[in-house]
Formats: structure tokens, sequence, C-alpha cells
């Protein structure tokens, strides 16, 4: 069913695309990955910081130990003080900023190498000594480190390489028996590959389900019909921009457009040739929505409503009338029409700058007053009502089909 989910029309989907172009090497293009790596951070932060702030406990303690001991060493006791524990305090702060999430991974897998050294440290010091089974903790850190801190596949493969590596290095370097430096350089070996596709699986699965959720929240927001935005994410926009207009005293233009004579197209050629205009017209009035926080959506069955934000002047005037020439420029034959041979629209516009004594109520009732004067004066036409002309507030919406049927 999914696959269907990347038609989307008018409504841009950078999350379709990246959905239907595929991503074996586990990366989005630019804004989509910034996204991802945000929520791959949010879901696996609380673990990350569960082991680095066992990890720093557990240093604490050594450095403890260290310090009471005669023999230890300086060397390890001044790398634990001086380069882990800033490190890992470091990855703890960066964890919670939400704008430096690739300082974070860095960090992280900076704390993970560190951690991995020290391990490899004191499992080669007790293996010498006698004890090899202290391998098990070196396994269980690669592992840790693939699965569990949420690092991405790269920096988890960078991490857990170099920590193997070394590993294998202090094998050779310290002549452990050749049986035994087999075996665990096979473990080593192993455990790295059940890691690498866990963790490639996991990150691929993560990816699929975060494109997934993001499609389907666009497409809530959606017309089916015409691609557009539908009514409810349209007066969501406009509270928003209605707010932020009274903050920055920008104007905001509201359009309402309505198809002409649309029930008798329909009833000349029938339902689905009403469709199919309704289809084109809605893509003339989308392309109108240029600017980023401009909205164009289908806000009830033929009717459309179009809300630019920004300096309306220029901008604001010509719109209108060129949505209205552009649909007249699709010649859609409609021969039952008192206006013309080809489908018209006529459009409302309310020019407003929003402030404490008008309400939203208010801009939309005048864009449908002039919408209706639009009507009245013989369709086909733009009627623009600013926002110092006398409201009469109170109703929501002027109910035409009283007046037009009168
Ligand atoms: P006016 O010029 O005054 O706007 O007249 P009108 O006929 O366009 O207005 P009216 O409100 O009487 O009729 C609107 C018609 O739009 C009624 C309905 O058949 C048609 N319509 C609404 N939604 C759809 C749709 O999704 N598909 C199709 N094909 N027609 C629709
Ligand atoms: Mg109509
Ligand atoms: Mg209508």
């Amino acid at each position: 069913m999914l696959v269907s989910l990347g038609i989307t029309h008018n409504l841009k989907s950078p999350y379709a695309d990246e959905r239907q172009r595929g991503f074996r090497w586990l990366r989005f293009a630019e804004f989509v990955e910034e996204e991802f790596r945000q929520a791959h951070i949010e879901a696996n932060a609380g673990r990350a910081r569960l082991v680095i702030g066992g990890a720093i406990a557990t240093i604490l303690v050594m450095i403890g130990i260290a310090i009471t001991n005669p023999s230890a060493s300086y060397f390890m006791l001044a790398f634990e003080a001086f380069v882990m524990l800033p490190v890992m305090g470091a990855t703890l702060y960066a964890s919670a900023m939400p704008d430096r999430q690739r300082l974070y991974q860095v960090l992280l897998a900076a704390s993970a190498l560190l951690i991995g050294l020290v391990i490899n440290s004191v499992v080669t010091r007790a293996t010498l000594a006698g004890m090899p089974y202290y391998f098990a903790a070196t396994i269980s850190w690669v592992f840790v480190v693939w699965l569990i801190l949420g690092l991405p596949f790269r920096y988890a493969a960078a991490t857990s390489l170099t920590i193997s590596v070394t590993y294998g290095w202090g094998v050779v370097q310290w002549n452990l028996p050749i049986a035994e430096a087999y075996f665990e350089i096979l473990m080593l070996g192993v455990v790295n590959l059940i890691g690498a596709i866990c963790c490639y699986q996991l990150e691929h699965a993560l990816r699929r389900s975060f494109l997934e959720s993001k499609v389907l929240s666009q497409l809530a927001e959606q017309d089916g019909l015409t691609g557009l935005y539908n009514r409810r994410s349209f007066d969501q926009q406009l509270e928003r921009l209605w707010r932020q207009s009274r903050r920055e005293h920008t104007p905001l233009t509201l359009l309402l457009i309505d198809i002409d004579h649309f029930k008798a197209y329909n009833d000349m050629y029938g339902h689905q040739a009403g469709d199919d205009a309704l289809k084109q017209v809605a893509d003339v009035i989308g392309f109108g929505a240029q600017r980023p926080l401009d909205m164009a959506a289908r806000y009830g069955g033929e009717e459309f409503a179009l809300l630019l934000y920004g300096p309306a002047s220029e901008y604001g005037r010509e719109l209108p009338d060129q949505i209205r020439e552009d649909v007249l420029a699709l010649k859609i034959q409609h021969k039952d029409s008192d206006t013309g041979p080809y489908l018209t629209v006529s459009v409302g516009v309310a020019q407003v700058l929003p402030g404490a004594e008008r309400s939203m109520a208010g801009a939309f009732q005048m864009a449908d007053e002039a919408l209706y004067e639009a009507k009245e004066a013989g369709r086909n036409r733009v009627v623009v009502k600013e926002s110092n002309a006398t409201l009469q507030t109170g109703r929501f919406r002027v109910d035409r089909s009283k007046v037009v049927s009168a």
C-alpha cells in the first residue's frame, strides 16, 4: 500500500522522493538527513546516556582505586582523568543539544572508542596474568557499540573496527599463545560481522519508518482529489500565520476562489469531467503559493483558498488576477455557462494587517464578501477588500447559496 504513497500531487514530498530513490547507503539528501538524525538521536540518546553515565561512574571508581594503589600506572590515571572524563562529560552535554547532532555523534563514537581502548588494556593485562576469560568484556563492548549506543552505522563501524584492530594488534604484540590468539581474532571477526549486519538492518528499518511516518502525516494534510492542502491544515496555517503576522506587523492576503457555474458544468459534462476540471484549476492555484509560508488549499467542494504571507503590495494585487486569467487560459469548455465559453473562477481577496481589533473570522468574512461581490458583478473577476474598509464581523461565512438563488 505504501508504494502508492509516493504519488503526491502538488504537495511536494521530499520524503516520498527519498523512499522512491532508496537508501542502500544509509543516507538521505540534506535536510531530510538532518531531520532523520535528530529523530534517531531522540530515539537512542536515553540508552546512550545510561551507558556513558555507567562508564563515568566506573572510571571514577577506577580512579579512586588507582589513587590508593601505589603501583598504579600514572599514565592510565591521567588518561582517565584528563581525556576520558572530559570527552564523556561533553558527550552527555551534547546529547541534550538538539542543534549539535553531528558533534554529539562524533563525541559518542569517541567515548565508545576510549572505553574500548581501556577495556582492551585491562583484558590484555588480565590475559597475560592467566585470566583469558576477561576477553568477554571486549566482545560485549563491541556488541554495545554496534547495537546499543544508537550510533549511525558508519560511526559504529569505524569505532568497533578500531577497537577490534587494536585488540588484535595487542594480541600479536604480547605474544599470546597462538591457539588463543586465533580463537580471539576469529571471535572478534564473527561478532563484528553479526553486529554490522544487525546495525545496518536496524538503521535501514528506522530510516524506512521515518520516511513512512513523514509521508503519512503529509497525506493527512492533503486533499485526496487535488493534492492541495485540505481545509484543516489551511485553518491551522492561518492561525499560525495570524499570530506571526501580528508579531511582525506583516500583512496577510487571503484569497477565496470559487469556480463559476460549476453545478451546471457537472450536470452537462458529468462528475468525472468535473473532477478533472477541479484538478486542473487546483494546479493553477497551487502554483500561486510560491513562497515558503504561502499555502493553497481546497477549502470545500469547488472552492479554494490561498493564503499569502508577506508584504502583499504588488504580489498580492497581481496574483489574484493572474490566477483568474490562467484558469481561463486552460480553455476548459463550458457550454452551459452564462459567463463565457470556458470555465472561469471568481476571486474574493482580503488584505489585512492582523491586529488586536481584527479577528481571523473577520478576515474570512471580508474575503467571502469580496467573493460574493465578484459573483454578483458577473463572475470571472477579482474583488479586493482592504482591512481599513468597514467590516461587518459577527458571522463567519456569508450564506451565499441563499443570496444567489434569490
Ligand atoms: P456559482 O457560480 O455561483 O459558484 O455557481 P456554482 O454552480 O458553481 O455553485 P454551487 O454551489 O451551486 O454548486 C457547486 C457545485 O460543485 C455542486 C457540486 O456538484 C460541485 N462539486 C462540489 N464538489 C465537487 C467534487 O468534488 N467533484 C465534482 N465533480 N463536483 C463537485
Ligand atoms: Mg461555484
Ligand atoms: Mg461554491
